[in-house]
C-alpha cells in the first residue's frame, strides 16, 4: 500500500487500523513502510482516509510481492489454486475430498496469526525441519507447495525469502505412526520461528464419533494441549475421489 505525501493531510487516523505497524508518521505525514507491509488492504477497505491518500499500488500484483496479497487479502484470490484467503481449504473439506484418509492424520501449521503477520523465511524453516524428517510433500492445493523449489531438501525459491504475510498454513499428511516423530519435529523447530501458530491435527471419527485414542495420546504425548473442532458430514456431499 503507498500513501500519498502531498494528499495526506497527517490526522494519523489510518494508523491503528494497520496490523502490521506498518502506517508510521514521516514529517508529520503518515508513510507505509513497504518491508512491514504484507498487502492486507485493511487501511484501504476500511474507508476512513478523509482525503483518499491510501492507494494500492500498481506493482502490488507483481511477483513475488504479490503473495503478500494473496495470502493476507482475504477479498484476493490466490493465483495457484483459485481459492482466498490463505489459497486453501484446509481440513474443513475432507469429509468430501479425503485429503487425510483411514489410517492417516492431516497436519496443519497455521502461522502468523491473529495480526502477527510471518515471513516466508519461517516457512522454509520448517519445510526444511520436516524434509530432513522425511516429509517431501506438501499438500498439492495449498499455494505453499507451488512455493518449494526442492522437495527433497524443503528450500524455498530463493526470492521469496524478503518477502512478509499475515498468515499461511502449511499443510501435509502422514501416516498415524509418524504423528508423535512428526510433532516433536515441530517442535523442536518452534525456538527458530519469528511468529506464532496454531497446529492441527485432523483425522477421521472412529464409530461411535470417538476420536482416535492414539492421536489424542500422540498430541499430548510432545506436550501439547488440544481442542476438538469438527466438520460432520451430513450427507449433502459426496466424495470427490
Ligand atoms: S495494506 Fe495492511 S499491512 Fe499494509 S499498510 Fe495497509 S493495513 Fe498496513
Ligand atoms: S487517514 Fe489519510 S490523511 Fe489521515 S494520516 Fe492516514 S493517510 Fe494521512
Amino acid at each position: 500500500m503507498i500513501i500519498y505525501k502531498d494528499t495526506c493531510i497527517g490526522c494519523g487516523t489510518c494508523q491503528p487500523f494497520c496490523p502490521a505497524g506498518a502506517i508510521v508518521f514521516d514529517d508529520h505525514r503518515s508513510t507505509v513502510d513497504q518491508d512491514k507491509c504484507f498487502e492486507c488492504g485493511t487501511c484501504l477497505r476500511v474507508g476512513i482516509c478523509p482525503v483518499d491518500a491510501i492507494q494500492e499500488p500498481a506493482n502490488v500484483y507483481e511477483y513475488p510481492r504479490a503473495l503478500r496479497k494473496y495470502f493476507s487479502d482475504p477479498t484476493s484470490t490466490h493465483a495457484v489454486t483459485g481459492i482466498q484467503g490463505r489459497g486453501t481449504e484446509e481440513s474443513k473439506t475432507n469429509d468430501v475430498t479425503l485429503r487425510s484418509g483411514p489410517g492417516e492424520v492431516g497436519i496443519a501449521i497455521e502461522i502468523g496469526r491473529p495480526t502477527l503477520g510471518m515471513s516466508l523465511e519461517d516457512i522454509q524453516k520448517i519445510t526444511r525441519a520436516l524434509a530432513r524428517n522425511g516429509v517431501h510433500e506438501i499438500e498439492p492445493n495449498n499455494p505453499i507447495n507451488s512455493m518449494i523449489l526442492d522437495p527433497q531438501t524443503g528450500d524455498l525459491k530463493p526470492e521469496l525469502m524478503n518477502e512478509r504475510v499475515l498468515s499461511a498454513i502449511i499443510e501435509m499428511k502422514i501416516t498415524r505412526e509418524r504423528l508423535v516423530d512428526i510433532l516433536r519435529v515441530i517442535k523442536e523447530v518452534i525456538p527458530e520461528l519469528d511468529s506464532v501458530f496454531t497446529l492441527d491435527v485432523v483425522t477421521l471419527l472412529e464409530p461411535g464419533l470417538t476420536i482416535p485414542a492414539e492421536v489424542l495420546a500422540g498430541i499430548e504425548s510432545q506436550g501439547f494441549s488440544w481442542r476438538p473442532n469438527a466438520k460432520i458430514n451430513m450427507g449433502l456431499g459426496r466424495i470427490t475421489e
